[in-house]
């Protein structure tokens, strides 16, 4: 059975992906430095396995204490998330932003080179593209000038990776570009913890629904959309998850590669219906106010996911609505969770 070092393994989509490692016969190694995370998700982790993955906690931006790390396990792949990922506090903080995500990527594809590991899957997103002319936007589209300094330390990223793909050839890469992320296991033991106020709308939502926040503002009511609110392709975190593992899967059998994937549901929804539909599904009451423009927000964007449908042979299986009950679903366990510690 392949090991894969999973950095960031303990976050949102790095926990569901080891999960999904596992259901492949993967060995998932996790390396966190639990800045954004914390042991609630590595005892969901553990019920949901059986067992406890290996764990190293270590900053990926520490050359020697990752380096001990690839001495010890030896992965045969690596799949990089541990990256920071506000978009308002990258704008507040760019350098933590530059050293950080650019820093810890050029960590592990120099101990990739010198432990000879080919086979890379990265975190990217589709902040890539901006405000695309085409929509469904897919990924010959060029990428736009980065709005927040988040975007650009994602565009900087996959162009280091390509360029390292390019002057090694033995170094393989799948760049997945994640559109919106959202909900939970459906077990409820792993999902996204809160830690201050969410950026994000459906966490937003779901800390509104249940009485932490007192309403929810709808950023933007004015836009050229059927509703007149923004548009997002909204992608069951599950799914976002089983895609890393196909990544894998199909670079055993590539050389030479470095490619992008759009990963998203291939649909757009506003702001509007994802609230609509949370309320209906759930049948939660949830108040909500219209609010002015988000600076930086694109209008529209979803994806064209044809490109990984067909090469890595991955496709969606959870709806919007079940995404909303699960995200519904783990809100619920994390209060349940703070009334009992
Ligand atoms: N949004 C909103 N209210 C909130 C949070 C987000 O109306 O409290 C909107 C936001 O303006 C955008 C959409 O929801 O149009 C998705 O935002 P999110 O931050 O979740 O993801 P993004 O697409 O910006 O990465």
């Amino acid at each position: 059975m392949k090991k894969v070092l999973v950095t960031g393994g303990a976050g949102y989509i790095g926990s569901h992906t080891v999960i999904e490692l596992c259901n492949d016969d993967f060995i998932p190694v996790i390396v966190d430095n639990f800045s954004n995370t914390d042991d609630r998700i590595l005892d969901g982790l553990h019920q949901l396995l059986g067992y406890s993955p290996e764990l190293y906690r270590v900053d990926c931006t520490d050359y020697n204490a990752l380096k001990a790390v690839f001495s010890t396990e030896r992965p045969d792949a690596v799949i990089h998330f541990a990256a920071f990922k506000a978009v308002g506090e990258s704008t507040a903080l760019p350098l933590k932003y530059y050293s950080n995500n650019i820093e810890s990527l050029l960590v592990v594809l120099r101990l990739m080179e010198e432990f000879n590991i080919s086979d890379l899957v990265f975190s990217s997103s589709c902040t890539v593209y901006g405000q695309p002319e085409k929509l469904p936007v897919d990924e010959s589209c060029p990428p736009q000038p980065a709005t927040s300094p988040y975007g650009y330390s994602k565009q900087v990223c996959e162009r280091i990776i390509t360029d390292a793909c390019a002057a090694r050839p033995a170094l393989k890469c799948a760049l997945l570009r994640y559109f919106n992320p959202i909900g939970a296991h459906p077990s409820a033991l792993i999902g996204e913890l809160p830690f201050g106020i969410p950026n994000n709308l459906v966490p937003y939502i779901t800390q509104t629904a249940i009485g932490i926040r007192s309403q929810l503002t709808i950023h933007g009511s004015d836009y050229q959309t059927p509703d007149g609110t923004c548009i997002r392709d909204y992608i069951h975190v599950c799914d976002l998850a089983s895609a890393h593992v196909k990544a894998l899967r199909w670079l055993e059998n590539q050389s030479a590669v470095c490619e992008a994937f759009n990963l998203g549901q291939g649909l757009g929804n506003s702001v509007k219906e994802v609230v609509d539909t949370f309320v209906r599904v759930n049948e939660s009451a949830l108040p909500v106010v219209m609010g002015p423009r988000r600076p930086g927000d694109v209008e529209q964007v979803w994806a064209d996911v044809s490109k990984a449908n067909e090469q890595l042979q991955w496709k969606t299986e959870r709806s919007l609505e079940q995404a909303l009950k699960d995200a519904w679903k783990w809100e619920k366990h994390l209060q349940q969770a703070g009334v009992k510690s």
